[in-house]
């Protein structure tokens, strides 16, 4: 049996029609730049995510971008992040001219250790107040502690800019003095969230696309113009922006799929839900196997909120060698598998010589013994028996 880390062919199947009607429909309008199908996509996920702005974007990456360069950050800025995330978390850092502050992981979550935040934010202050954002990531589509971090921010006074590429729709709960709950949904916890439209993402285009949602209005005015070359008027330039546009045709796509994700959610998160039966079914957890944890699941309420929206469903093992026996154990028995992300962020080469020397250990541990499994919302439940199975024999043989 063959099981791929994603395929994309089951959702193309269905939505086909729609989408082709959506391809003529922009192809006929002879308008491929902004226009009605970008503005109505931004109204609907301004909608989704609750903000009152949303700003189409031509990546994720360049989503992050325009959010540093729309706050001014640039050479002598530091931004507080993490350091395990896709690279572009740190290269718009390192592109604006700042320089990245990183804090440890938290080990259950993989995220940024709120606690270590507010120590760099201590010492910071202290320091001359160099770090002018904190740049947290919702990775693998489980937010943040944003609760802890958006009180920081507040005390602080800076800037908070989710990286929520992964997390589309992901729901985050804050708990209020009277001991209720509000969940918020990611891209509204903050000054801003950044989106990615990568194919792979739960919310994926037919090619690079990104979004920028964000409660503020002047800033969402300054995120607009730095998206088109910093213009405020046609060809006169207030600053220096980018082009930073979506596509009139990823918006079109965008918005046809948009219908779906909250079913597509639901289809992972019930995939989660099976991984986590046949692993302790097959006596697998908490050793040699450890599965992701859901860190809002005892959250009153939580069963009606997408907390964890599972764009990766990543297992750990207990080393290096293991992790990269079982990985090829598996692309052997032809399931799909990958390692996200083998080197932590501070280890990167392209960094100058003197800022890869910190020693982050958790996040050093997550890069060696960490897997993504399959997770994507079709698989079948033959194919999720399947792989389970062969990590059971994995572990027999070994
Ligand atoms: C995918 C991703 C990005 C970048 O998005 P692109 O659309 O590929 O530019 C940024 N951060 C994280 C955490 C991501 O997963």
């Amino acid at each position: 049996m063959r099981v791929p880390l994603l395929d994309l062919g089951p959702q193309l199947h269905s939505l086909r029609p729609r989408m082709l009607d959506a391809l003529t429909r922009v192809l006929d309008s002879t308008g491929y730049i902004l226009g009605p199908e970008v503005t109505d996509f931004e109204e609907r996920i301004a909608a989704y995510c609750g903000t009152k702005c949303a700003i189409g974007l031509s990546s994720g990456t360049d989503a992050l971008l325009a959010a540093l360069m729309s706050l001014d950050i640039g050479p002598g800025d530091l931004v507080l992040t993490t350091p395990y995330s896709f690279f572009a978390t740190m290269g718009v850092v390192l592109r604006v001219g700042a320089l990245p502050v990183f804090v440890d992981i938290d080990p259950d979550s993989f995220n940024m250790n709120a606690d270590q935040a507010a120590e760099a934010l201590a010492r910071d202050h202290k320091n001359g107040r160099k770090i002018k954002a904190i740049l947290p990531v919702h990775l693998y589509g489980q937010c943040a502690d944003m609760p802890k971090l958006s009180r920081l921010a507040q005390e602080y006074a800076v800037p908070l800019i989710e990286d929520a590429a992964q997390a589309i729709g992901a729901e985050c709960p804050f708990e209020q003095p009277d001991g209720s709950v509000i969940w918020k949904r990611s891209g509204n916890l903050g000054l801003c969230g950044c989106f990615s439209f990568f194919p792979s993402k739960n919310l994926g285009g037919m090619g690079d696309g990104g979004m920028l949602t964000t409660s503020d209005e002047q800033y969402g005015a300054l995120v607009r113009s730095v998206r088109n070359h910093g213009e405020e008027g046609r060809y006169y330039h207030k600053r220096v922006g980018g082009n930073f546009r979506l596509d009139a045709l990823q918006a079109a796509i965008l918005s046809v799929k948009l219908d779906y994700l909250d079913s597509w959610h639901q289809g992972r998160a019930a995939n989660a839900a099976q991984y986590r039966k046949l692993f302790a079914d097959a006596g697998l957890t908490d050793n040699p196997v450890r599965l992701p944890q859901e860190l809002y699941a005892q959250v009153p309420g939580a069963a009606e909120h997408h907390h964890h929206i599972y764009n990766q469903f990543v297992i750990r093992v207990r080393r290096r060698s293991e992790r990269d026996k079982l990985r090829q154990y598996l692309l052997d028995h032809e399931i799909g598998c990958a390692i996200y992300y083998p080197l932590c962020l501070h280890q990167q080469e392209c960094l100058p010589a003197a800022m890869r020397g910190a020693h982050l250990p958790v996040a050093e541990e997550a890069a060696a013994t960490s897997l993504a499994l399959p997770i994507f919302p079709e698989l079948q439940a033959e194919q999720l028996a399947f792989v389970v199975a062969t990590i059971q024999k994995f572990y027999k043989s070994c």
